[in-house]
């Protein structure tokens, strides 16, 4: 455990996903004065996923069961949760970090890991907010059993679209996945799973003008073929959007170095272009987000932490 003074964490951990929790569980076991705030239940991005199947060790299990799991196990090691949404972070002069809240508490720390993930992106078409709720989702695991024996359209050709989908055909008489290119981004396994599920069409090079309804729900998606121009319309009783997400990255309050979509760089350490300000899981420039690289992310960045917390005080020793 590094000497501070009581009132400054080592480390704050921001967002409670698989990441946050890895991040805490690492942190507990360095010993770190550690704080892990996280504005809903513990899990992320888990809680929205029905099954994990390419979790090592886990051949298939409930991604509730898998947060669980990973929360206990970070409280084991003495991570401590607090149930809060960072409004802010920002460096200090002094070189350490004032985080806000929306609940109005301050918090001052050495070092931040931010896991805050992101939002799903929004179609931002005529219908979307209007419907959200009543037929448009953003979540197949939440809302899923809603739509039994209705057709319904699944919006985007990522991962989550076609894996989404795939759970939606367990109660909806037919999904049609509906894209504006004619080749999915998505990864082999899961096409091929689709493909050969006899309730998923798919609908190719079809971008959504409107989502059109009535008091009760969605009735059909006004749709315009991206090369022929050609407008359709394609009945459905409920629309699933899964065209990616944006990083939560717009809590850090000082200039970070970033890509032009607001995901954070990092350099191997985890850390950002403010020293002392790390980054791990689903917000950083990367390849891919998986649950595997998240962690690994967080357990690269609460080493690196203890790193930085050493070199800050041998510097701190030196110059006293
Ligand atoms: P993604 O990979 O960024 O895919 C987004 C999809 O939405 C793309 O097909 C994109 O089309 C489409 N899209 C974007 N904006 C659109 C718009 N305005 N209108 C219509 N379509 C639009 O996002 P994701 O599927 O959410 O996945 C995010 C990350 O999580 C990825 O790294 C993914 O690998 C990972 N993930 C993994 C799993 C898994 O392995 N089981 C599951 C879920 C997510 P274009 O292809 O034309 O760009």
């Amino acid at each position: 455990m590094t000497e501070t003074k009581p009132d400054v964490l080592d480390v704050i951990i921001v967002g409670g996903g698989p990441a946050g929790m890895c991040a805490a569980m690492y942190a507990g076991r360095g010993m770190l004065n550690a704080l892990l705030i996280e504005r809903g239940l513990p899990g992320g991005e888990l809680l929205n996923t029905e099954k994990i199947e390419d979790y090592p060790g886990f051949e298939s299990i409930l991604g509730p069961e898998l947060a669980r799991k990973m929360a206990d196990h970070a409280r084991k090691f003495g991570a401590t949760f607090v149930t809060d949404t960072v409004d802010k972070i920002k460096k200090r002069e002094d070189g350490d970090f004032d985080l806000t809240t929306q609940m109005g508490k301050s918090y001052r720390a050495q070092t931040v890991i931010v896991t805050a993930g992101g939002t799903p992106n929004k179609l931002g078409v005529p219908g979307e907010k209007e419907y959200a709720g009543k037929g448009v989702s953003y979540c197949a695991v939440c809302d899923g059993a809603f739509f039994k024996n209705e057709v319904l359209a699944v919006i985007g050709g990522g991962d989550a679209a076609v894996e989404e989908a795939d759970f939606l055909t367990r109660y909806a008489s037919k999904v049609y996945i509906v894209h504006r290119r004619d080749t999915l981004r998505a990864s082999k396994l899961l096409q091929q799973r689709a493909q050969n599920n006899p309730k998923i069409e798919f609908v190719w090079n079809k971008a959504v003008e409107a989502i059109v309804g009535e008091p009760s729900g969605v009735k059909h998606l006004r749709l315009v073929d991206t090369v022929t121009n050609a407008s359709t319309t394609l009945d459905v009783g409920g629309v699933f959007i899964f065209i990616g997400f944006t990083p939560n990255s717009g809590i850090i309050a000082d200039h970070f170095e970033h890509d032009p979509m607001g995901y954070i760089v990092t350099d191997t350490h985890m850390q950002t272009s403010i020293p002392g300000l790390f980054a791990a899981g689903d917000l950083r420039v990367q390849l891919t987000r998986q649950i595997t690289t998240a962690v690994g992310d967080a357990t690269t960045a609460a080493i690196a932490v203890e790193k930085y917390l050493a070199e800050r005080k041998e510097a701190a020793a030196v110059g006293a």
